[in-house]
Order: C-alpha cells, then sequence, then structure tokens
C-alpha cells in the first residue's frame, strides 16, 4: 500500500534540493563564500524502533529527474488514498447519523451524493 510509502519505501519519499558545496579546506575560495558546484541531494525520512531520522543521499545528475517522478508518483498514490479514507469516513459518518435517526433519507441521499462527487 502506497500510503505506507513512508514505511516500506522511504527512499521514494521526501524531496530533492540543489545544494552548493564547501569542500572545508580552510584556504579554498569556498571558504569566503565562492561556493563550489552544485550537488543534488535527496533528503527523506527513515522510521527506525518509532523513531524517525532525517537521511540525505547524493544524486548524480542524470538520475535527478527519475527520482523525482518516483517521488511525485508516490506522493499522487498517497493522496489518493488519502482522499479514499476521507470519503469512506464521510460515508460511514452519515450513515451512522441515519441509522440513528438524526438526520433524514433527504440528507444522507445528500451526503452519498457528496461522497460520490468527491
Ligand atoms: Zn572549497
Amino acid at each position: 500500500m502506497s500510503y505506507q510509502a513512508r514505511f516500506t519505501k522511504p527512499e521514494h519519499t521526501g524531496i530533492v534540493i540543489k545544494e552548493q558545496v564547501k569542500c572545508g579546506k580552510p584556504n579554498c575560495r569556498c571558504a569566503n563564500g565562492k561556493l563550489h558546484k552544485w550537488y543534488f541531494y535527496h533528503y527523506f525520512r527513515v522510521s527506525n524502533k518509532g523513531k524517525w531520522f532525517l537521511k540525505k543521499k547524493y544524486v548524480q545528475k542524470g538520475k535527478v529527474k527519475e527520482l523525482k517522478q518516483v517521488i511525485n508518483k508516490t506522493k499522487e498514490a498517497k493522496d489518493r488514498e488519502k482522499n479514499e479514507a476521507d470519503k469512506q469516513r464521510l460515508y460511514l459518518l452519515g450513515l451512522k447519523l441515519f441509522k440513528e435517526g438524526l438526520i433524514t433519507k433527504e440528507e444522507f441521499e445528500k451526503v452519498v451524493y457528496a461522497v460520490n462527487n468527491y
């Protein structure tokens, strides 16, 4: 289930960020603010024993587009599943209210209509 992607495939989530680099040599031009070239990094969270850790991974320039697509697809699938879950909750709420006599059949039908056109 892709909604669980952050647990099962954390490397398909997160964000790709372009960063400039400091090499760390004290006399280098980058120490004075003239940073080196851009590199791409993938930031994502991984869960370990109930705790979340931020991971940073270097991404080859040629792999950036593909990785962004994978992340987008994972996010879209997650949003779809979240929508379905929301619809399901709304429907069950309407059904509960109807069964308890708190809304009329017409009101319940409005809920069903709203769910179907969500
Ligand atoms: Zn440097």
